[in-house]
């Protein structure tokens, strides 16, 4: 991470937002933000992709005992989303930088015109001391909005950018071998280099099943991440300062491409595309 000239980081909607009340959680984003404005100072970039537009707009159908619909979801993201930026907005101007909102569908990025539109508008904010903050574009995502679809997303942005690093931030320390509630010997796997079939069958066992996107899709966004050379990493994101607390040695797992970067040129996997 300390070497890594873009990064990408990704925020899950249980980090940025209160799970009971929708609130924005302002004092995690500041420290959140410090982190950020450290890597800008070390002439490191970075591209941040945030979820929890649903999350923080949910309250608007709060008098509802059941789950959001499709398009009550969609709602709930437009308005959430506002609130969402507004907050990253005002973080960052503390620290002299402005924000730039990026709404993507992977529909997007699978489109080269738009695909290279996309990444000219990036890489002209990161150039204007403007942070590219990016969400799915919910309003016309064509199925169901889908959590987990930003990990992915991550990913592909990860790779349209030639990013170095992705930082997935989540609710567990990483992969683990075994799910560690229910059995006290798994570990914590720190470092991946090749995602076996023994991987996959720890990620269906991984405690982060019971989060949003779960690490199942957090090991497809790992594919993606590594098939384009960047390398990825898996950590708790529920802590003061968590992009330092990884760079000091907090537990972590790391996905490491091999050292030619582009190892294939594998299709993005059709659970991707919808
Ligand atoms: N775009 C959705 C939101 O902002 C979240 C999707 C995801 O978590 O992957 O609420």
């Amino acid at each position: 991470m300390l070497s890594a000239r873009r990064l990408i980081l990704k925020i899950g909607s249980a980090l940025i937002a209160d799970s009971e009340t929708g609130e924005i959680r302002s004092h995690w984003l500041e420290e959140l933000i410090e982190d950020v404005v450290r890597f800008f100072e070390r002439r490191q970039q970075v591209i941040i992709v945030t979820s929890g537009a649903v999350a923080v707009g949910s309250s608007h159908f709060n008098q509802l005992d059941r789950p959001l619909r499709i398009e009550e979801k969609q709602t709930a993201a437009a308005i959430g989303q506002v609130r969402l930026m507004l907050a990253y907005e005002q973080s960052l101007k503390r620290h002299g930088f402005s924000l730039g909102q990026v709404l993507l569908t992977g529909e997007d990025i699978d489109n080269q015109h738009r695909r290279l539109n996309a990444r000219s508008t990036l890489q002209q904010l990161l150039k204007v001391r403007a942070v590219p903050v990016i969400n799915e574009n919910d309003t016309t995502a064509t199925a169901e909005i889908c959590f987990g679809d930003n990990d992915r997303l991550a990913a592909r942005v990860a790779e349209m950018v030639n990013a170095d690093a992705l930082i997935l931030l989540s609710n567990v320390d990483g992969l683990f071998t075994g799910d560690p509630y229910d059995k006290p010997l798994a570990r914590l796997v720190k470092e991946v280099r090749c995602i076996t079939p023994e991987i996959e069958a720890m990620a269906a066992h991984s405690p982060a099943r019971h989060s949003a996107g779960g690490m199942i899709t957090k090991l497809m966004a790992a594919r993606i991440a590594m098939d384009a050379g960047c390398a990825m990493v898996i950590a708790k994101g529920n802590k003061p300062y968590p992009l330092a607390a990884i760079e000091n040695g907090g537990p972590s797992t790391c996905f490491i491409p091999l050292a030619n970067g582009r190892v294939s040129r594998a299709p993005v996997p059709t659970a991707y595309r919808r």
